[in-house]
């Protein structure tokens, strides 16, 4: 992917936008882009380089993703907090060609990461809780503020703020920003220097660090016996490559296989409810380490066909509205609205499964499933909107002061909103 068109090389040191940004370590990568830490020395702190991609499509997608994040950055302040931040863009011209680059602000570990970190046993409900009220008031804002729809919510777009401080990061000798290449640079070509074996080494701790919560030690994160109870937890969503405005959406396929909701796969159309689907497939996985939903293809029948029998077999048989109102709903399901190629369904209910399978307390298992079924809907217009699911006692049953302006539907006060989120600023310890 390095060659015309695709990514831009970079070596640590490399200088950005007329020298105000300079590359430290590459953070990660996707479909479309490399993402770095760089440290910008106009606001001498560290931010997330986002460097696309530069064949046309890329360029396009950048703009868009750019035009989303401009949008949402400019909103109500304490809200703003809760999504992505696009401090600067501009373009950076190499031998691949022109690259469209986004500034972010640096931002931690993912939920993903968490989940791993707990060897897929899941994180404990109070820390559940915390982060389902930070996505939620995060997709609250997306949707009610801007009529945006995300449409890839999954525990790898939501990134944990506080990260480790890189000055601070022990696998590396000094404490300060690399502010120049290092001597004789690092060719892509001599994958042996001794400089790239020692970033791949400390690459390899970096990824095995989790970076959350006030420490800033990675080892301090590694330690065994570290309770995850002490960890603060506050986090964002992020990754807008795909989100959309609600009334100008571009593509029926959307979401990541796990998190995607039955309209998707039907093909009935969609809208805000999609990401509402998402949050419980996450809010689940958070809980228990395991994807609620994680379908397969199989003899005789696809993998969409496993994924909608998965549904009814948690979730019981589809309305037969939703069942005759897509596009792809004669494909799957017969007249009486039973699978075509599925036959056998093994029911098992959401409560069962918390309690059987995962061991949930009967009353844990109630309470965590009743707040899960009704966001499960599978009709979207019945699913909970962002803002009331906010009032959902399960989350109230933090022991910090519920939002209460959340309880008020048709409150547009945004000064009282205010007042909701700093009491739960509080109540993270911020
Ligand atoms: P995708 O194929 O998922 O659309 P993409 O090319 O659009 O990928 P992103 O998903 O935005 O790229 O970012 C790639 C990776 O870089 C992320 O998974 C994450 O590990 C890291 N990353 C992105 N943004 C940040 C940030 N602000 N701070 C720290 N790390 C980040
Ligand atoms: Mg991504
Ligand atoms: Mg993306």
């Amino acid at each position: 992917s390095y060659r015309r068109g695709g990514y831009h090389a970079v070596k640590i040191g490399d200088q950005f936008a007329g020298g105000r940004y300079i590359a430290q370590k590459k953070l990660g990568w996707g479909q479309f882009s490399t993402v770095w830490l760089a440290y910008d020395t106009k606001d001498e702190k560290y931010v997330a380089l986002k460097i696309q991609k530069s064949a046309a499509q890329f360029v396009q997608a950048a703009l868009h993703e750019i035009d989303i994040l401009s949008a949402i950055g400019d909103g109500t302040p304490s809200y703003t907090k809760f999504v992505a931040q696009l401090i600067d863009q501009f373009k950076h011209t190499g031998p691949n060609g022109s690259h469209l680059c986004m500034v972010l602000e640096f931002l931690g570990d993912s939920l993903l990461r968490l989940i791993r970190f707990t060897r897929y046993r899941g994180v404990p409900l109070t820390k559940v809780r915390e982060i389902c009220t930070c996505i939620l008031i995060g997709l609250d804002y997306l949707h009610r503020e801007h009529g945006i729809i995300h449409t890839d919510l999954k525990p790898e777009n939501i990134l944990f703020i506080s990260p480790i401080d890189p000055s601070k990061d022990p696998f590396r000798s000094g404490a300060s920003p690399i502010l120049e290449r290092p001597e004789g640079g690092i060719n892509r070509n001599s994958v042996a220097s001794h400089m790239e074996k020692r970033l791949k080494r400390r690459a390899r701790k970096m990824s095995m660090s989790l970076s959350l919560g006030r420490g800033n030690s990675i080892q301090e994160y590694l330690k065994p016996n570290r309770n995850i109870d002490e960890i603060d937890v506050r986090c964002k969503i992020v990754d807008f490559g795909n989100a959309c405005w609600a009334d100008n959406q571009f593509t029926d396929m959307v979401q990541t296989r796990q998190y995607r909701a039955p309209e998707v796969i039907l093909q009935a159309g969609y809208s805000f409810s999609i990401d509402m689907w998402s949050f419980a497939c996450i809010a689940f996985e958070l809980a228990t380490g395991d994807m609620l939903f994680n379908p397969r293809a199989g003899q005789g029948f696809s993998e969409d066909e496993d994924h909608l029998a998965m549904m009814m077999e948690l979730l019981g048989k589809f309305p037969k509205k939703v069942a005759t109102s897509g596009a792809k709903c004669k494909d799957f399901f017969d007249r009486h609205g039973d699978l075509k190629r599925i036959r056998r369904l093994k029911m098992c209910p959401l409560k069962k499964l918390l309690v059987e399978r995962y061991k949930f307390s009967e009353k844990d298992g109630n309470e965590f499933s009743e707040f899960l079924l009704a966001l499960l809907d599978l009709s979207p217009e019945k699913r909970p909107t962002a803002q009331q699911c906010l009032q959902h006692p399960w989350l109230n049953a933090i022991d910090y002061a519920p939002i209460d302006i959340f309880n008020n539907q048709n409150n547009n006060n945004l000064e009282n909103l205010n007042v909701g989120i700093r009491n739960l600023e509080i109540a993270v310890g911020k």
